[in-house]
């Protein structure tokens, strides 16, 4: 990877965030970037800049802008309808290449692991993904990326001081939403798309929606999960009929999914989802770092543990020592009285 002098970082200015439009919306992990491209931009005396890809994203500019944006970049073309992460990485990167932007932000979800690493290879970046955290050193620009590392075992903080842009990739809901603010104003730029921008390699047949897996659990506000302590499927079956109880969710650790008791759309962690209910019940869950990094945002966590010294104990708001096969029960009866 190329290095640069101090006199070429100079070069680089601002905080871009390459907003995610997907299925004729813009995810909410843009606007948290925003919020957090803002802090990072008023610490360096820059702007931000929202970079829209896609068909119909026109629209989200001004959403954008009262987000925190100070300038929003608009693609807005019908070859731009599918997301085809070659076509999309060709764009952004000519678009560093043209405004050099000094740090470029994207969600670390499916759609930001797929564009992020090509934009990095192409415009020679260092990228770090998976960020669970930003901060900046506001004399020299450098980005300080802190994210999981060693399993999950540390948090390790990376800076890329000799290479430019920086890029990071972030987890969503890690960060917080912005407050909107409908009176902000910023700049609108249009860029166009050229014929050379669009990949010849990948052509989309047909896209379908996969809902098989859509655990709806990023919107949960009560979840209610299960680890190693559930023993088996039918374990599961109680934490269901709690979560219908309640109106919430399903989620699981690494340990159950493993065992093939539920699937993987429901794990939550470091290589699961990452969530943030108002409430989350830990059932049977040890409470290891890789659970908790999904976990940690949760407005009050309950553990229900066996035992009093696993680690979830200390952590949550409040713990009950017991067997789950009889706390959830009598929670339940409790519940339905009310
Ligand atoms: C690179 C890496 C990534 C990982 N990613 C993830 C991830 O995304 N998500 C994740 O969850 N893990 C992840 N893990 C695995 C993680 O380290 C733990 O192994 C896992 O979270 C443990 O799951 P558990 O708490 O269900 O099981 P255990 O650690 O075995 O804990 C089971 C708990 O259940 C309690 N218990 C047993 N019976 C009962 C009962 N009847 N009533 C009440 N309590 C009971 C026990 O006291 C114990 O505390 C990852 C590991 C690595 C190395």
């Amino acid at each position: 990877m190329q290095t640069r002098t101090a006199e070429e970082r100079d070069a680089f200015h601002n905080v871009w965030v390459i907003a995610e439009h997907r299925w004729g919306e813009t995810k909410a992990v843009t606007f948290e970037l925003l919020s957090a491209a803002r802090d990072l931009a008023d610490k360096r005396g820059s702007e931000v800049w929202c970079i829209l890809l896609g068909d119909g994203v026109r629209s989200s500019a001004a959403a954008c802008i009262a987000s925190g944006a100070d300038v929003a970049v608009v693609v807005d073309a019908p070859a731009l309808s599918e997301f085809v992460d070659q076509t999309y990485a060709d764009l952004v990167s000519r678009f560093i290449a043209t405004y050099r932007p000094e740090i470029v932000l994207c969600g670390a979800t499916a759609y930001g692991r797929a564009l992020a690493p090509r934009i990095a290879v192409q415009v020679d970046a260092g990228l770090t993904a998976d960020c669970t955290s930003l901060e900046i050193d506001p004399e020299s620009g450098d980005l300080l990326q802190t994210r999981p590392a060693f399993g999950g075992n540390i948090m390790a903080t990376i800076r890329a001081a000799t290479h430019r842009p920086q890029m990071a990739t972030v987890r969503p809901r890690v960060l917080d939403l912005p407050t909107p603010d409908p009176g902000r104003s910023g700049r609108i730029v249009e860029e166009q798309i050229e014929p050379d921008d669009v990949t010849e390699n990948v052509r989309i047949i047909r896209t379908i929606r996969d809902n098989t897996g859509t655990v709806p659990l990023a919107d949960a506000r009560f979840i209610i999960a299960g680890g190693r302590g559930v023993q088996g499927k039918e374990g599961f079956e109680l934490l269901k009929s709690f979560a219908e109880t309640v109106g919430g969710a399903v989620a699981a650790s690494r340990a159950a999914v493993d065992a093939g008791w539920i699937d993987y759309a429901h794990q939550i962690g470091q290589t699961g989802q990452t969530v943030q209910p108002r409430v989350y019940v830990a059932c049977g869950v040890s409470g290891q770092i890789q659970h908790l990094v999904g976990m940690q945002s949760a407005n009050l966590i309950i553990a229900i543990n066996r035992d009093r010294h696993a680690p979830i104990m200390q952590f949550a708001d409040y713990a009950i020592v017991g067997d789950l096969f009889e706390i959830l029960p009598a929670m339940m009866d409790e519940i339905r009285q009310l």
